[in-house]
């Protein structure tokens, strides 16, 4: 749907090496910086975004015609809120912390201080361009580093938006936006980095983690995969049609979170797809392609793609119970709800990532929570419950990067909770603190005041040290 602008030109290596010079130059700089400094900082961060909020509803209406008021949702207020979190938490986020001393270690104190990483490298996806590169930026800005910004090439207005806007207000040698697609970013990940945050696909990530190996750069993936939803015979199904309806065709789908597929009691599983018919006409009206609300593909790969996953699933026999319908020309794919989509098929096999709904009955909760766990570990799982017996038991024997009760995707607004998958949908956590603390390092620092104890235990060791050792291990 790039309306105005094309996949933006790599950037060349000489111009990227220059850069990251820069900023290993001027590392320390930004690293000493007060609280009172980084709050200056995102305090204009605030600003720029507020005065750019009309640029940035425009770029993403041509990247794929998000409707400015979900820009506004899923753009604007998550980095405000992000922002607002870490001005009013960076003090103490970065005061010293003492911790206690052992016994055997009278005479000394201990302390944390976080420290900032270093230079830095976010690489974001498309589908939320602002939100998931400004979200880790803020943390990252917070923690006091030298960042290097990566958006996605797939998203060309918002991208150079980035830039223009960061420019303003970041010399290069603090922040910078380096536009590219693959190439770009390959070369970016050859730079011996002090940590890697990046967002997208789990193959993909990989492929970071591999190139973060070689220089032994730490990193947070903030990944995919496919969220189950689940929704027992005590959960109001009004209530959960409405939500599930919102988290998956939001953004077209298009979002980590979204639920990708539903499991719904069998007493329940007509009375859901029903209500979930009735909210997608209410959000998007008989025809979804005229209501503006509703946001498109992000270019016809992607739309190909979906339309494939549900070509092949009806091949296979699944049946269509809403929407089904698409235009190539204008990437669109009205919001569709399936049954009987069988597991094998790509739909089941892939993250969708688009506006499709596999829906499956069930009887016993068991079978459910055995298929959840034959698959990897999801970003988010979501229960739609009224039984505590049932929420526990879910939450108990499944993994999930985070979870919601009775609702999706808005645990990512908490800035209070972590955020972030498990092994195949992501490593390490954002947002928040556990943003700051994914791009600092917690050093741990000891002074020695007086003599210590231990110190009567240097070599030599004879009869009577070996002695006040049995009585240091037993009792300290
Ligand atoms: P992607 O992995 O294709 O691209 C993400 C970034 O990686 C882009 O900037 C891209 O230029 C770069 N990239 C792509 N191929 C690369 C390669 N071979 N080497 C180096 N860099 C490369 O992801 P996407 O299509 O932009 O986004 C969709 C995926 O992201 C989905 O899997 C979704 O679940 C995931 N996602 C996760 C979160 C989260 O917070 N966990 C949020 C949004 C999206």
């Amino acid at each position: 749907m790039n309306a105005t602008l094309t996949i933006p030109k790599e950037t060349e290596t000489a111009e990227i090496q220059r850069i990251f010079e820069a900023q290993q130059a001027n590392q320390f700089n930004i690293a000493n910086t007060t609280s009172s400094q980084r709050i200056a900082k995102l305090k204009k961060l605030h600003q720029l975004v507020l005065k750019y909020r009309s640029q940035i509803k425009e770029a993403l209406f041509n990247d794929y015609r998000k409707h400015p008021s979900e820009v506004d949702l899923t753009e604007i207020y998550p980095i405000t809120s992000e922002i607002k979190h870490a001005k009013s938490h960076v003090h103490r986020w970065m005061r010293k912390q003492r911790v206690k001393t052992p016994l055997a270690m009278m005479g000394s104190s201990s302390r944390i201080k976080y420290e900032p990483k270093g230079v830095v490298l976010i690489i974001s996806p498309w589908n939320f361009p602002f939100n998931l590169s400004f979200g880790p930026l803020v943390s990252a800005i917070a923690a006091g580093n030298a960042i290097i910004l990566k958006p996605s090439e797939h998203t060309p207005n918002a991208s150079a938006l980035m830039k223009e806007m960061l420019a303003e207000i970041f010399d290069e040698s603090e922040i910078a936006v380096i536009e590219g697609g693959v190439q770009t970013s390959t070369d970016l990940l050859k730079l011996p980095f002090n940590h890697i945050f990046f967002t997208g696909a789990p193959s993909i990530g990989k492929i970071v983690m591999g190139a973060a190996a070689k220089h032994l750069t730490s990193v947070t993936l903030e990944l995919g995969g496919k969220s189950p939803t689940i929704i027992d015979e005590t959960a109001n199904v009004n209530d959960a049609a409405r939500r599930v309806a919102w988290g998956k065709y939001v953004n077209n789908g298009q979002v980590c979170i979204a639920p990708d597929y539903v499991f719904v009691h069998e007493s329940k599983k007509q009375a859901f797809i029903d209500k979930v018919k009735e909210y997608i006409q209410s959000f998007y009206s008989e025809d979804a392609s005229k209501e503006t609300s509703y946001a498109r593909i992000v270019n016809n790969h992607h739309f190909k793609r979906v339309k494939g996953y549900i070509d092949d699933a009806v091949a296979k026999g699944a049946n269509i119970e809403a929407g089904g319908k698409f235009d190539n020309d204008q990437d669109f794919i009205a919001p569709t709800v399936m049954t009987n989509v069988p597991k094998e098929s790509t739909l089941m096999t892939e993250e969708i990532f688009g506006p499709v709904m596999p829906v499956y009955g069930f009887t016993d909760l068991n079978e459910v929570i055995k298929e959840v766990n034959s698959r990897e570990k999801p970003l988010a799982l979501y229960i739609y419950s009224k039984n505590k017996k049932n929420i526990n038991h879910i939450i108990a024997n499944t993994r999930a990067g985070g979870t919601c009760i009775n609702h999706n995707a808005v645990h990512f607004f908490n800035t209070n909770l972590p955020f972030g998958g498990s092994n195949n949908s992501g490593i390490g956590k954002g947002h928040g603190f556990y943003g700051f603390e994914a791009f600092s390092n917690p050093r741990g620092i000891l002074k020695q005041h007086i003599p210590n104890a231990l110190e009567k235990l240097l070599p030599p060791y004879n009869n009577t040290k070996q002695k006040l050792i049995d009585l240091t291990i037993k009792y300290f």
